[in-house]
């Protein structure tokens, strides 16, 4: 039988009730022919009322206890699952994330996926049990939990549904898919039917929160199809990520954003210390963590811009930062960022900066820096303006769906 991954995020089982909803669409998928392994998020805002409980105990928890504690809102979650099928007489088990053979680095609280042995997994199959996983959690090399990083669920599902050679690996959500922008955001955004590995990943990495960036690089490093869904409204369609052929020219996919960047500014004597230490405080916040790393010159400081939903306790963080590090690594004043998106858009960043910067100044958003990458092109803004420069930057590109 083909395996289908479906992963439910903390909204789609925010409650008792709309935990019972799930278990009846599983099980619409079983009486289509599917093995069906879910993954699921915490309940809700779970994860975050565990990390304020945490920061609340203790100015700067040890990450190893933080994932402890924070691994428990998955559990939950797994559990009442897995309660709802048995209410429906169907069978099920429910697994943590070590004992579905999820592997990974020791890096506490963004754990990198190293390897899945789902021989338990596939036990619980042949048994004709529907498997519920805790998401975002796994077993690093010392035996202890770890997490995945905020928004890690993705990464669970994409990682399980690669190494049971899934059929598609569904991501269930309040949202119908990927939009060319925040569809809360911006009212007329447009959902894309398809988009390719290389877009999406782009996407998320600038702040697209509907998937998350890890999970859309396992994807495609291990050709997994995703299908972003609603989980409530399945009829409202999704958008499917894949390999498919990449147009010629360029195209503007959408805009996503950072809502708080937190920058960590590094000067030093002379451009070799600089970016050694640079360097430095770049590997202690985890590699995968920088957004946008900037040197102002050949002198001036380095830039280290971090996403504050990527960092455990964005308070204690700046004194860690000073007291590890010395007076020349700062924490700078938090920016937003507003990102187009679309392969090859770099190519046309001097035009589309100066555009963007007397449209952002007719709208009174003051645009303190812009950046090109290959595929994407960003402005920092004050945080406050994020919202009005997303509908902004979508009108102006004309991204918005033909009515
Ligand atoms: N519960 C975790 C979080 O809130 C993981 C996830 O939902 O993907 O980030
Ligand atoms: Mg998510």
């Amino acid at each position: 039988m083909s395996i289908i991954v479906q992963k439910y995020g903390g909204s789609s089982v925010a409650d008792e009730q709309r935990i019972h909803r799930v278990a009846e669409r599983i099980l619409q998928t079983r009486r289509e022919g599917h093995d069906v392994v879910v993954v699921v998020s915490a309940m809700g805002s779970t994860t975050q009322e565990l990390l304020d409980r945490a920061n609340r105990m203790a100015d700067d928890p040890p990450r190893r206890e933080l994932d402890v504690l924070l691994s428990t809102g998955e559990c939950q979650s797994m559990a009442l699952l897995s309660m709802a099928l048995d209410a429906r007489d169907a069978p099920s088990v429910s697994l943590n994330g070590p004992q579905s053979g999820v592997r990974t680095s020791d890096n506490h609280f963004n754990a990198a996926v190293t390897a899945v042995e789902p021989a338990r997994i596939r036990d619980e199959l042949a048994a004709g049990r529907i498997v519920v996983v805790a998401g975002y959690q796994g077993l690093g090399p010392g035996l202890d939990v770890t997490t995945l990083g905020i928004g890690g669920s993705d990464i669970s599902a994409v990682a399980l549904a690669a190494a049971l050679d899934a059929e598609r690996c569904e991501i269930c959500s309040d949202v119908a898919g990927v939009y060319s922008a925040d569809p809360g955001v911006v009212e007329d955004a447009r959902r894309l039917d398809e988009i390719s590995y290389a877009e999406m990943l782009t996407l998320a990495r600038h702040g697209a929160s509907v998937l998350n960036p890890r999970a859309v690089g396992y994807a495609r490093d291990h050709g997994v199809e995703i299908h972003a869904l609603s989980t409530f409204e399945p009829e409202a369609g999704g958008t499917i990520v894949r390999d498919v052929p990449l147009p010629c020219d360029p195209r503007v996919v959408g805009v996503a954003s950072h809502p708080t960047l937190v920058p960590i500014v590094v000067t030093a004597k002379s451009a070799d210390s600089r970016d050694k230490l640079g360097d430095a405080v770049r590997d202690h916040l985890g590699t995968d963590d920088v957004f946008l790393d900037r040197r102002q010159g050949r002198n001036g400081p380095r830039e280290l811009f971090i996403a504050a939903s990527d960092l455990p306790d964005p308070h204690a963080f700046g004194e860690r930062i000073r007291e590890r590090f010395d007076a020349r690594v700062r924490v700078g004043e938090a920016r937003a960022s507003v990102s187009a998106v679309g392969l090859g858009l770099g190519a046309a960043a001097e035009q589309w900066h100066s555009a963007s910067r007397i449209h952002a100044r007719r709208a009174g958003i003051e645009v303190y820096r812009d950046y090109s990458a290959d595929h994407a092109l960003t402005c920092l803004i004050e945080p406050e303006k994020v919202e009005p420069a997303v509908e902004l930057l979508h009108d102006r590109l004309a991204l918005a769906e033909a009515s």
